[in-house]
C-alpha cells in the first residue's frame, strides 16, 4: 500500500490541487475533468465519474471543495469495486493458470512473485515455460523457478502447446496444487499471437477437461489507455478471468483501472509494486482510489 501510494503520488496528476480552491463551481469540474484524463482515466470513465460526483455533491449538499474530494473517492471506489476479487485456489487439483501479456509488461516477474505468494499460502507450484520462441524467456522463468525452489517444465525450441500439455499432465500426476503456464508475449503479428494462445488454451483443456481455471493478463500500469486496448483484445481471444497490473510503484498514473472498470471489468487479482519477489499486493478498491486521489 505504501509503495502504491508513493508511486501514484509521484506522478502528480494534479487531482489534489483541484480541491484547494474555495468554491464548488464549473471551473472545479473542468479542472477535475482535465486531471482525471491526465491520470489515464479515459473519456468514458471520466464522464461517468463526473456525472456521479455531481449527483453526490447535490445529495450531500456539499459546499466545500474538500468535501468534493471525499465524494470523488467514494465514486471512484464504487466504480472500481467490481475489480476487487480474490484469486481462489483449491477447487481443482491442480488449478491451471494460464498467464498472457505483451513482452515487457512484467509477465515473467509477476509469475515469479505469484509463485512466491502461492507458496506462502501453502500451495505447491509447477511452472510451464510455454514461451518456447525466446530462449531468454525460458531462462528467465528458470531463474524464478530456482529462486522459489519449484519445478519447471521446459523444452528447448519445443511446441508451446505441447509444453503446456506436458506440464498440466505432470501437475496432475505429481499432485501439484497449481500449474502456472507462461506464454509468449510477442509473435510476428497479433493474429499469430492470439492463434498461438488460443491453441495453448485448447490443448490445456485436452490435458484436463476443466482447465484452464484461470486465464490472466499482465498489463503494464504505465501504458495508460493502451492497457485497456490490450485487455479488450486478449479478453476477446481468451476470455480472461483476471488481471495483474504491474509497475504501479513507478510512474504509472493508475487511472486506467477506472477505464477498465467502466469498459471491460475483468477482476484485478494483484498489483505489482516493485521488482522483488514480495512486491505483489492484492487489489483493494478503496485503498487504490485514495492513493490515486493523493
Ligand atoms: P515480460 O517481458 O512481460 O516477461 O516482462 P518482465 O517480467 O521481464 O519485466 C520487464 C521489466 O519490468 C523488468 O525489468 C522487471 O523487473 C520490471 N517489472 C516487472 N514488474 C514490475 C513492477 O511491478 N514494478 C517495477 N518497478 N518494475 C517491474
Amino acid at each position: 500500500m505504501q509503495r502504491l501510494k508513493a508511486g501514484l503520488r509521484k506522478t502528480g496528476t494534479g487531482i489534489t490541487t483541484v480541491f484547494t480552491g474555495t468554491r464548488i463551481d464549473e471551473t472545479l469540474y473542468e479542472e477535475l475533468e482535465d486531471a482525471l484524463l491526465m491520470a489515464d482515466t479515459g473519456v468514458k470513465a471520466t464522464q461517468h465519474l463526473l456525472d456521479d460526483l455531481r449527483r453526490r455533491v447535490k445529495e450531500a449538499k456539499a459546499t466545500e471543495p474538500a468535501a468534493v474530494k471525499a465524494l470523488l473517492a467514494d465514486a471512484l471506489t464504487d466504480l472500481l469495486a467490481p475489480l476487487e476479487k480474490p484469486l481462489v485456489i483449491g477447487e481443482h487439483q491442480p488449478t491451471v493458470i494460464m498467464v498472457a501479456g505483451v513482452n515487457g509488461a512484467g509477465k515473467t516477474t509477476s509469475i515469479g512473485k505469484l509463485t512466491r505468494h502461492l507458496a506462502d499460502h501453502g500451495q505447491s507450484v509447477l511452472l510451464a515455460a510455454a514461451d518456447t520462441f525466446r530462449a531468454a524467456a525460458r531462462e528467465q522463468l528458470g531463474v524464478w523457478a530456482t529462486r522459489n525452489t519449484v519445478e519447471i517444465v521446459s523444452q528447448e525450441g519445443g511446441d508451446p502447446a505441447a509444453v503446456s500439455f506436458d506440464a498440466v499432465t505432470a501437475g496432475k500426476a505429481r499432485g501439484r496444487d497449481v500449474v502456472l503456464v507462461d506464454t509468449a508475449g510477442r509473435l510476428p503479428t497479433q493474429l499469430h499471437l492470439m492463434q498461438e494462445l488460443s491453441k495453448i488454451r485448447r490443448v490445456i483443456t485436452k490435458a484436463d477437461a476443466t482447465a484452464p481455471h484461470e486465464v490472466l493478463l499482465v498489463i503494464d500500469g504505465n501504458t495508460g489507455q493502451n492497457a485497456l486496448a490490450q485487455v479488450r483484445a486478449f479478453d476477446d481471444a481468451l476470455s480472461l478471468t483476471g488481471l495483474i497490473v504491474t509497475k504501479l510503484d513507478g510512474t504509472a498514473k493508475g487511472g486506467v483501472l477506472a477505464a477498465i472498470a467502466q469498459e471491460r471489468p475483468v477482476p484485478v487479482y494483484f498489483i505489482g509494486v516493485g521488482e522483488q519477489l514480495q512486491d505483489l499486493e492484492t487489489f483493494n478498491a478503496r485503498e487504490f482510489a485514495q492513493a490515486l486521489l493523493g
